[in-house]
């Protein structure tokens, strides 16, 4: 078994969709990022090329590459468990925290455990995603962006 941890922070801006664990949430701002910011799905990517050994997200889908622009980072997960499967990794869980002072995520939490789980080829039982503030400490607490923590175990196949 091989354990893999990410985090991710991305910034709150006006006029764009905020889209956590591959669910559209109605809020009036979106996170700025190269890609569709997607924070949670970034933090899961990180951990699960921390735990096969290769890297990080930024080394796989440069922000310098115009390809991945606005792209939706659910494209950039399948592609992480693609490469983890030509490996004969596959997913056995995943543990995830998103850290946001608002909007409440928790009606949310069900639907990104099931996407998730798609993408990730398991159970959306095994994909455990929470929501916590920081009590309105620091820069989430303040409303000025979101981050995302994610661990998984990773089994050979
Ligand atoms: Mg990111």
């Amino acid at each position: 078994m091989l354990i893999g941890q990410g985090f991710d922070a991305h910034r709150f801006a006006p006029g764009r969709r905020l889209v956590l664990g591959g669910v559209e949430i109605p809020h009036d701002q979106g996170l700025i990022a190269h890609s569709d910011g997607d924070v949670l799905i970034h933090a899961l990517c990180d951990a699960l090329l921390g735990a096969a050994g290769l890297g990080d997200i930024g080394r796989h889908f440069p922000d310098t590459d115009a390809a991945y622009a606005g792209i939706d980072s659910r494209i950039l997960l399948r592609r992480v468990v693609a490469s983890l499967a030509e490996r004969s990794l596959g997913v056995h869980n995943a543990d995830l925290t998103i850290i946001a002072q608002r909007p409440k995520l928790s009606p949310y939490i069900p639907a990104m455990s099931r996407t998730l789980a798609e993408d990730l080829g398991c159970e959306a039982s095994r994909v455990n995603v929470k929501a916590t503030t920081m009590e309105e400490m620091g820069f989430t607490g303040r409303g000025e962006g979101i981050a995302a923590s994610a661990a998984v175990l990773l089994t050979e196949r």
